[in-house]
């Protein structure tokens, strides 16, 4: 596409574009919005990000993203000390946030286990969560991980990791949604559904 800014604009728009979610038009139209509200939002959010940059830090507990370690969330006395909440990334920790789904603790794993991309124990938290659930505090252990194949391959891994602990290994139903209708299901989601159904 040709230029129709100066390079300095056309390097906002080529940043902007970076961002999830965000194709070259829409970067192209954030970056126009951007500049016109220069006031009120394009020097808020360049000090926000400044700010950002100079003090997230990762938290040395549980792997959130945080300006102080250990995070808001692992200093909260609060939350169930027992109850340990294991995710793939901090994105999935915010969703159950957002959710109020879980007073637990969490557990961030940095990925999930993938051969395909070279991706093995040593490159995800496990030391650590062993090591939290050696401390004895914890009594139950949530595998809120994605329900793909990647995902269960490592709910499993863990699940074996765990056993000598002697703690409760649970993981989330998988299922029909909340609002969902079974017509418009696929079948692995209906069979999953169907293996796990509850007493009523
Ligand atoms: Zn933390």
């Amino acid at each position: 596409m040709a230029s129709i800014a100066g390079p300095e604009i056309e390097r906002l728009i080529q940043l902007l574009s970076k961002l999830p979610g965000l194709g070259p038009r829409s970067a192209r139209r954030a970056a126009l919005h951007l500049v016109k509200k220069r006031e009120q939002l394009l020097g808020p959010l360049a000090d926000a990000m400044q700010i950002a940059r100079e003090r997230i830090i990762t938290c040395d507990t549980c792997g959130n993203i945080d300006t102080i370690s250990p995070c808001t969330l692992c200093s909260d006395t609060r939350r169930d000390d027992a109850l340990l909440v294991v995710v793939e990334d901090v994105a999935d920790l915010w969703a159950l946030e957002r959710a109020t789904a879980t007073n637990g603790r969490y557990h961030v794993l940095g990925g999930v286990l993938s051969p395909l991309d070279g991706i093995g124990p040593k490159d995800l938290a496990l030391d650590p969560l062993v090591a939290r659930v050696a401390a004895g505090r914890v009594k139950e252990v949530i595998l809120a991980l994605n329900a793909t194949v990647d995902g269960q391959t490592t709910a499993h891994y863990i699940t074996d990791l765990l056993a000598p602990h002697g703690v409760s290994v649970t993981r989330l139903a998988h299922g029909v949604p909340v609002g969902g209708e079974l017509d418009y299901l696929d079948e692995g989601t209906l069979t999953a559904a169907i293996r796990q159904r509850t007493a009523v």
